[in-house]
């Protein structure tokens, strides 16, 4: 039986230990924090929990088949709620557009608030981020690439689909009204990416999203990862919290064994959740070999604000996810991505769970989290000194458009913001999505599922192929079994 440890409990590490568990492997997993989860764990504060990351739920089915390699179905675990719509946009001139889940409604929108061009364009929209779908997600998101030459074959319709323009860009060319295209281009920001230079393969979430439907889950995203422990908990897998690893420790190219603040493990296979950029520097203490791997050229995701508050009042005509455009937009992107400075006018994500799963409501109140993308840690802000401030200009920025007066109805809150991230969770320059979703760093330019450094380590999660959000982390720990059952099994 190989003793395999997996280090990092985000969804990408749940997922590769019951894979191996179902393999016959007999799995560890060591994770840094005190609960499990990782980017989707629950923050306790007060007496109220929080989601702390994810909250769209995609393509349900990959969760499902997790369950189904132990025989046993997701549904006894955890229920997933449907929710409509699937996000409501609010534009600086204070319209505002409800995307999905009628396609029929939507089209009737766009029409009537747009023009007639506008409602032909999205179906035509539609159309092409399908056809981006069916090879980029169909046949290449669980798909290892070994070699730069595996990328080959797919060059031809890579370039048909238009692969080296931006999801911008592409979703300009179906749309004329510019609020529309600031909406429907702006997917790559769930992944980290920026929607004028993220390739646009990542139109592909678009058809995925009305594929599958969006979904969250009833008592919160915590519902998941609890119905994963009691997973472990049945099938024994061990794990470990307030675990982490410190140094990993190899001869030859081969790990021999794993040192933490728990003791050192010897281990035949160690498959990292962490993040690889700060696992090579901080842990393996080597350069990687890829050169598109490259410290000096990797190009990490922005940061996230994130400001999670209770309130006594229930803000009962707010949907569950609702995105507030700032009148800046490239301009706003520029600064967060490129020249990462300081901004005070952000765009915000609104996440209101009440909306969705109704019984739910703790202590008689709405809870809530919002979220703005800002610069990562390669920037000079010092959030010690600014978080307040920040904090109150997303408040105020609230307060004009949806929650009215919030700042009154507040019975609890607290944020956090990219040093969170890099102290906490271990992503490096304390992004939130590990490395940008770019052409240059999708796919065998991504950090490898299998190390090419180490025989016997190999990596899950949002920095190896095919990227980060919960269907890319846990699609990358399909080509992680695919890898180990080649080479390890
Ligand atoms: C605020 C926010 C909102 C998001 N919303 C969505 C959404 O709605 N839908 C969606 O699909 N995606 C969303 N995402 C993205 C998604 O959450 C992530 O891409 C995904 O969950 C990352 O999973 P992962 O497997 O890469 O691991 P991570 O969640 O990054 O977990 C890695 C784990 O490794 C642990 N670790 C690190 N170093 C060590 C060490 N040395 N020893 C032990 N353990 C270590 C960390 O503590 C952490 O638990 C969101 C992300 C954030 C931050």
């Amino acid at each position: 039986m190989k003793k395999t440890f997996v280090i990092g409990s985000g969804f990408g590490g749940l997922a590769i230990a019951c894979r191996l568990k179902a393999m016959g492997h007999d799995v560890t997993v060591l994770e840094k924090l005190d609960n499990l989860g990782g980017r989707a764990r629950t923050l306790y504060h007060n007496e109220f929990e929080y989601d702390a990351g994810p909250t769209v739920i995609t393509a349900p089915y990959l969760l499902n088949e997790i369950f189904n390699l132990f025989n046993k179905d997701s549904r006894d675990y955890f229920n997933l709620l449907r929710v409509d719509p699937y996000y409501r946009f609010i534009f600086s001139d204070q319209s505002h557009f409800d995307y999905g889940s009628s396609l029929k409604s939507m089209l009737r929108q766009i029409e009537t608030n747009y023009s007639k061009d506008d409602s032909l364009g999205y179906l035509s929209l539609l159309r092409h981020s399908k056809r981006i779908f069916n090879t980029a997600y169909l046949q290449l998101a669980d798909y290892p690439f070994e070699n730069i030459q595996s990328m080959f074959p797919y060059i031809p319709e890579l370039m048909r689909i238009k692969f080296y323009k931006s999801v911008h860009s592409s979703v300009k060319t179906y749309l004329k009204n510019d609020n529309l295209v600031k909406a429907l281009s702006m997917h790559p920001l769930l992944v980290g990416g920026n929607p004028y230079t993220t390739t646009s393969i990542y139109l592909l979430i678009q058809y995925l999203e009305w594929k599958w439907g969006v979904y969250y889950g009833e008592g919160g995203t915590r519902s998941i990862v609890n119905g994963f422990e009691r997973l472990f908990k049945e099938e024994g897998i061990e794990y470990k919290t307030n675990c982490e690893v410190l140094n990993i420790h190899h001869k030859n190219h081969h790990i021999k064994t794993i040192e933490t603040t728990k003791g050192d493990f010897d281990a035949d296979i160690v498959v990292s959740n962490a993040d690889p950029s700060f696992v090579y520097e901080n842990i393996l203490k080597i350069k990687p070999k890829k050169i598109f791997n490259k410290k000096s050229i990797l190009k990490h995701s922005m940061g996230l604000f994130v400001f999670y508050f209770s309130t006594k009042k229930i803000y009962n005509d707010v949907q569950h996810h609702t995105i507030i455009f700032n009148k800046r937009h490239k301009g706003l992107l520029d600064d967060i991505f490129d020249n990462k400075v300081y901004i005070n006018d952000p765009s915000l994500y609104l996440h209101r769970p009440l909306a969705t799963d109704k019984k739910n409501i703790q202590n008689d109140c709405d809870s809530f989290y919002v979220l703005a993308p800002v610069a990562n840690n390669q920037s000079d802000i010092n959030w010690s000194d600014k978080g307040n401030e920040f904090c109150q200009h997303v408040i105020s920025i609230l307060s004009d458009t949806v929650l009215p007066d919030l700042k009154s109805h507040i019975v609890d809150q607290f944020f956090v913001t990219p040093d969170y991230f890099e102290t906490e969770l271990n992503s490096y320059n304390g992004s939130g999505f590990g490395i940008q979703p770019i052409f240059r760093q999708s796919a065998y330019f991504r950090y490898s599922n299998k190390s090419q450094e180490l025989d016997n380590l190999y990596f899950v999660g949002a920095g190896s192929h095919p990227g980060a959000g919960v269907p890319g982390v846990l699609s990358s720990a399909k080509v992680t079994e695919k890898l180990i059952l080649k080479y390890d099994a």
